[in-house]
């Protein structure tokens, strides 16, 4: 099938020309597949979706990218160069937002009925910049006319602070793998203006809320307008949402009453959780009673938690709210006395003795079901963050394990290995995740072992490649690549990572050289307000430059950080990685989908026992993974009886303190910025609240032992065997069976 077509475009002259006819030609042929439809659909609504480059996966779910590649190829053209002509759209931060992509090729694979709902920024997070090894934000338009966009003609009247705007609604396809589509809708306003923001700079007029609602994700919220800003995103979202949903129920007959029978709402984290009041305040608008409403939107809405980081659990003060939505203030308020009513426990309150609103707590009371994204988050939330909640609601709690796409982390990332899981065992796995277990069986003899060794020193070569290209950084592919990318957070604790390299370095100038040369690649953003995280990548950064002047040590260990990391780069570099760095503070990592990924990809985790972790530790047993570190339950009676003290563990144990010291040692002060390293260090002395020192020495310990496994080749390949074999289970098509099986009923 399309032959013809496909041969006019890939004859064309240029790169640019050859894209926007593919694009053209899969839209066309989204159009021809149809909508999935049904009765009833779930409306995922997520402030992000990180759903990366679409040319290359919409060709393989439509079937075709192998015509294509070979067409391509027979003019001696890649399919990588024309990828390099598509932008990626960045409409999120990082593991929430990929969630919320690979979900929606999971549901449109799986046949259900189901769009996402969010916003359509103009100018993205923001792109990450090195300079004089700091990180600098510069805005990520990414909207070029020749994207996914699609404008329709559907508009609502939307009230930001008493004023009426009127939205617009653009549409991005999500084709099934092998499958009819779904649509991500992104609402925007026609008046946003893109030239307010500042020269090369992410800072704009934050109050002119008509020139600026879409223009970044997670506009600096360290003051007043960024908050203000924030809420107004939100509500602007979660109001065109429920107009939507209510006009797509009306049309296929729902009488209002009966609306749960149409639409399932899921609240992906607190950020849409206005749409809960919102919904009501609609419905009573078109003349049901409040009770009635009450009733009918708590039958329709479930929530997703995604953490358990106190400060990550939203908050907006009243007056804020009240300025952005007065219209739903009688109604919160309502909302609240119903809960007192029945439940004598500020805990579970909505509104606080201070004022405030807890989002989550909207969520909970008034959603029919409350998920965690890992068996040992939900297990946390349900024990301890949300154990009030979990009293009153016995019911309402449920896992949901987080997964991801095998279409593009596998599929698509990695071509070799998946031609070769598909010669011994076919092409079953492709829809059937867990099918791959077989490939334990297949491929376990000497020669099959080489060859997935043999894989994986192809995709070191081409990352190698990609990056010297990029960012002209020399690589030793023969080196070991020890990989962490990731968010910058404290509780991810690249700053331990930051210490082993430390520790790595004095020892190889001690004259102790490792066997293999070890490549430690990181690649995070950090957000913009968050200083500590950006010390830390001041840190990193420094390092390298340290390291790689240093001709005693740079043969044998090299610091790289990946200039703004994003989903193009993760699928350079997952397939690429030996080592999965997944070092969170235990019991702080909800789940993760990077430690799947890399699973999938061949590489061995070292990790925590954390969110997923803990599964994937399950599912390989002990000889396939490297684990480390304090319990999370240990972790927990810390935070409890607060007797972890950083600086006892440095006073303890000077070689801790040399380590730590380093930081603000004349090396680092020779290519750093003074005020920053001590800054981190003074953290990590007197505050270090992700208990960095408490594992480092065990963290040392056993990654000394995987790089000493690392030597016997034919052992490791089998432990990458054993992980790619296991990480079925880890499929987002799993995670959705189970989000309709129990939660959606589509
Ligand atoms: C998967 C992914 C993440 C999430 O990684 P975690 O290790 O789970 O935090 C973040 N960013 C990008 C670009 C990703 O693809």
């Amino acid at each position: 099938m399309y032959e013809n077509e496909i041969a006019n475009i890939v004859s064309k002259g240029n790169n640019e020309e050859i894209y926007t006819g593919l694009l053209q030609l899969t839209k066309n042929i989204m159009a021809e597949r149809g909508r999935i439809e049904g009765k009833k659909k779930v409306y995922y609504i997520s402030a992000e979706f990180l759903i990366g480059k679409l040319l290359s996966n919409n060709l393989i779910n439509l079937g075709i990218y192998d015509q294509v590649a070979d067409a391509l190829k027979e003019k001696g053209k890649s399919m990588a160069e024309i990828e390099e002509i598509e932008n990626e759209p960045s409409l999120g931060n990082g593991g929430l937002g990929r969630l919320a992509a690979c979900f929606l090729d999971s549901i449109a694979t799986l046949g259900l009925p189901g769009d996402g709902i969010g916003l359509n920024y103009h100018l993205g997070l923001f792109k990450q910049e090195f300079e004089n090894n700091r990180q600098k934000e510069v805005p990520n338009p990414w909207i070029t006319g020749k994207d996914w966009l699609r404008k329709t003609d559907v508009s609502y009247t939307v009230l930001l602070g008493g004023k009426k705007v009127q939205s617009v609604m653009y549409e991005i396809d999500v084709t099934g793998y092998d499958n009819k589509c779904n649509t991500l809708k992104l609402f925007d306003l026609d008046t946003v203006d893109d030239s307010i923001v500042q020269n090369g700079t992410i800072y704009f007029d934050k109050e002119n809320i008509a020139k600026n609602l879409t223009l970044f994700l997670y506009p600096d919220d360290s003051d007043y307008q960024g908050q203000m800003l924030r809420i107004y995103q939100q509500y602007f979202m979660v109001s065109n949402a429920a107009q939507l949903i209510i006009d797509e129920a009306v049309a296929k007959g729902s009488n209002l009453y009966d609306l749960p029978e149409y639409a399932v709402i899921q609240i992906n984290d607190t950020h849409p959780t206005m749409v809960i009041p919102e919904m009501i305040r609609l419905l009573t608008l078109r003349g049901i009673e409040m009770d009635t409403a009450i009733g009918i939107v708590s039958k329709m809405c479930a929530y997703t938690n995604h953490t358990i980081l106190a400060e990550a659990l939203e908050t907006w003060p009243m007056r804020f709210l009240d300025r952005v939505v007065p219209q739903l203030i009688p109604i919160i308020k309502m909302l609240d006395v119903k809960v007192r009513e029945k439940y004598q426990d500020e805990r579970v309150y909505i509104i606080d003795h201070e004022q405030r609103v807890h989002m989550a707590h909207i969520d909970i009371h008034y959603g029919y079901s409350v998920n965690g994204v890992a068996a040992l988050h939900t297990q946390i939330l349900e024990d301890s963050e949300l154990k009030p909640f979990k009293d009153i609601y016995p019911n309402k709690f449920n896992n949901k394990t987080n997964g991801i796409t095998f279409r593009r982390w596998l599929l698509h990332c990695n071509h070799e290995l998946s031609a070769f899981i598909t010669e011994k065992i076919g092409e079953g796995y492709k829809k059937e995740a867990t099918e791959l277990e077989k490939f334990i069986a297949a491929a376990n003899n000497p020669a099959d072992l080489e060859r997935l060794l043999s894989i994986k020193k192809e995709k070191k070569k081409e990352f190698k490649e990609y990056i010297e290209k990029k960012e002209g950084i020399q690589v030793n592919e023969e080196s070991i690549f020890d990989v962490q990318v990731k968010r910058l957070h404290e509780y991810k604790r690249q700053q331990m990572n930051v210490l082993y390299i430390i520790y790595k370095y004095m020892q190889i100038k001690e004259g102790k050289k490792p066997k293999t040369p070890i490549t430690m690649i990181f690649g995070a953003k950090a957000a913009p307000a968050y200083t500590i995280a950006k010390d830390i990548i001041h840190a990193i950064l420094c390092l390298s430059e340290i390291i790689k002047n240093d001709k005693e040590v740079s043969p044998y260990l090299q610091v790289i950080m990946l200039e703004n990391y994003n989903v193009t780069y993760a699928e350079k570099v997952i397939p690429a990685a030996d080592i999965s760095e997944q070092i969170s503070l235990a019991s702080k990592e909800a789940s993760g989908t990077g430690n799947m990924k890399f699973m999938l990809n061949g590489a061995v985790t070292l990790g925590t026992e954390d969110g997923a972790n803990v599964e994937i530790h399950e599912f390989v047993g002990d000889e396939n993974i490297y684990i480390f570190g304090e319990s999370s339950d240990a972790v927990i009676e810390h935070y409890r009886k607060a007797d972890y003290s950083a600086e006892s563990f440095y006073d303890k144990d000077p070689e801790i303190a040399k380590l730590v010291d380093f930081l603000i040692s004349k090396e680092m002060y020779a290519v750093g910025n003074k005020k920053s390293l001590i800054r981190l260090y003074m953290e990590l002395l007197t505050k270090d609240w992700f208990m960095t020192l408490l594992d480092i020495k065990d963290y040392i310990r056993v990654k000394e032992q995987v790089f000493e496994d690392y030597e016997d080749r034919k052992a490791w390949a089998e432990k990458m065997l054993v992980n790619i074999g296991k990480a079925g289970f880890f499929s987002s098509d799993r995670t959705i069976e189970q989000y309709n099986a129990d939660i959606w009923h589509l």
